[in-house]
């Protein structure tokens, strides 16, 4: 096949959410499948003057955008240690800036305009760079024009009639909602400005626009995929997505196993792999407790958490259970993380009482992220909801048995432990249903008890954890077959592998 992927952000050029680790992965992993894979994204400051080898193509670009031409060019780079190409639309007065979408908490004031630029320019690069993709793969709002600009605008055209389109929902809580005088600015009719199509409350709404014209939609997991489906978790845009159910569908990202790999690793005092990890888990948890001034007992239940200050990782429940559990047992915890200043606040405060039992850091520390996933025995996650999560991926990559909210991609890789699943193998942590402190603290103390008294069962459930591939070659292989059913559905026909 050969695909194209847009995305506004893609590692290692530009990142400010997991949608770049997604699409820095996938291409190179579509690429070892024997796909021909071309990628394309915002000329962003961090990438044409950054430290990459960026080219000139020579290609010009002249953009309508709201009844104006806006000149462009197209440049191109290269993924490092790889020759699959990553072309840039560039434009300075859009691009050349300090962040990708805005400075100091507020968005840039031109946001749709800069993107409706971009999708623009990503079907004109079809043309000029002679690509022929069979499918370009869309990806969160900022790419929400393209399957909709495909079908009004190019649907005629030889070149472009063939090609279907895929979006990836990474966080349905970004949308790229913008008053409805943005309409002017696509270029298109104001005939799909209604509540079906492109409106969403007297807005226009980029993420909807996609969800409504591409040929497949899918979401980082599949239990996601299902939530956002209803009230609860559609933030508004369940109906459309019901709507198109039954081209909804969900792919677990992988992790890079090249970052977070126990066998590898440089950041962790001792590597260890699914045969020799209990050697090697006892060094990195030793190392942790020692960081911290924990007491150096093994035998300690030790309770790591990695991640961002949000009410949407479920701080609310961990600080109830903490703070009873710091004050009443013995079990010690290592946090990292920053974000809200509630959290900081009530995190200092846990801290300043039990400066022994609580490991504290507030801040980003990806070393640390590291060493924690490497030396907890448990690692928390009761997410209120959670697309994917890679942190709970992690957790099980180093053995390191996750306890989690059973909900999107926390519910599609944690396997709660039960008689039934420790039988068959499968178990390899602890999930509850219900977002309730108690609910919370009932899963740690099954996780607890056996820590302590069960250690025959809890190396299966490590063991479970750290023998499953999680790496980008699973999901890649998920998206190949997407792929080639959307391609084959937009056809109608069946084409030859
Ligand atoms: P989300 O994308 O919702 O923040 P994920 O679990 O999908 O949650 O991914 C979070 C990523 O960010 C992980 O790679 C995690 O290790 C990293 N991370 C979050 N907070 C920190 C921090 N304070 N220091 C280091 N890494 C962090």
């Amino acid at each position: 096949m050969n695909i194209m992927i847009a995305s506004s952000e893609i590692v290692p050029f530009a990142k400010t959410g997991g949608l770049a680790d997604v699409c820095g992965a996938l291409p190179q992993q579509l690429n070892q499948l024997g796909h021909q894979v071309s990628v394309l994204m915002p000329g962003y400051r961090s990438v044409v003057y950054g430290d990459f080898d960026v080219q000139k193509t020579g290609i010009e670009l002249e953009i309508p955008v709201g009844g104006q031409l806006v000149s462009g060019q197209l440049l191109v780079t290269t993924f490092p240690e790889s020759d699959i190409k990553v072309y840039l639309v560039a434009n300075d007065d859009y691009f050349d800036r300090e962040s990708l979408y805005g400075e100091k908490g507020v968005d840039y004031q031109d946001n749709a305009e800069r993107f409706v630029f971009f999708n623009r320019a990503v079907l004109e690069a079809v043309r000029l760079l002679d690509l022929r993709p069979d499918l370009i793969h869309c990806n969160d709002w900022q790419t929400g024009l393209i399957p909709v600009l495909l079908k009004a605008e190019y649907d005629s055209n030889p070149l472009y009639e063939k090609i279907a389109t895929l979006i990836t929902i990474h966080n349905l809580a970004y949308q790229g909602n913008f008053p409805s005088s943005a309409m002017s600015l696509t270029g298109l009719d104001w005939k799909y400005f209604n509540h079906l199509q492109m409106e969403f409350f007297d807005q226009l709404n980029l993420l909807k626009t996609g969800i409504v014209f591409a040929d497949s939609i899918n979401t980082v997991s599949p239990t996601y995929a299902q939530e956002i489906q209803g009230e609860e978790q559609g933030c508004g845009l369940q109906g459309v997505l019901q709507d198109r159910a039954d081209v909804l569908s969900g792919i677990l990202n992988g992790i890079d196993t090249t970052q977070w790999n126990p066998a590898i690793d440089e950041l962790i005092p001792a590597n260890f792999s699914a045969d020799d990890w209990p050697q090697g888990k006892t060094v990195c948890k030793k190392h942790l407790q020692d960081l911290f001034g924990l007491e150096q007992n093994s035998n300690v239940p030790l309770i790591g958490i990695v991640g961002r200050l949000a009410t949407q990782k479920g701080w609310s429940l961990i600080l109830q259970v903490m703070q009873k559990w710091l004050e009443a047992t013995d079990i010690q915890w290592v946090v990292l993380g920053t974000g809200a200043p509630e959290f900081h606040t009530a995190l200092t405060s846990l801290y300043q009482n039990h400066p022994h039992k609580l490991g504290l850091q507030l801040g980003f520390s990806n070393e640390l992220a590291h060493q924690i996933e490497a030396g907890a025995d448990m690692f928390v996650m009761p997410s209120e909801y959670e697309p994917c999560g890679l942190n709970q991926m992690y957790s099980m990559a180093y053995g390191t048995v996750p306890v989690v909210r059973r909900t999107g991609g926390l519910a599609d890789t944690v396997v709660d432990a039960s008689l039934e699943t420790i039988g068959d193998g499968t178990a390899n942590g602890f999930s509850f249903d219900s977002f309730t402190a108690a609910e919370l603290e009932a899963a740690l103390s099954r996780a607890v008890e056996m820590y302590r008294h069960d250690k025959n069962n809890w190396n299966k459930l490590v063991n479970a954890g750290i023998q499953r591939d999680w790496s980008w070659a699973v999901s890649a292989k998920a998206y190949e077959s997407l792929y080639l059913e959307t391609i084959e559905r937009k056809l109608g026909q069946s084409i030859a592998r």
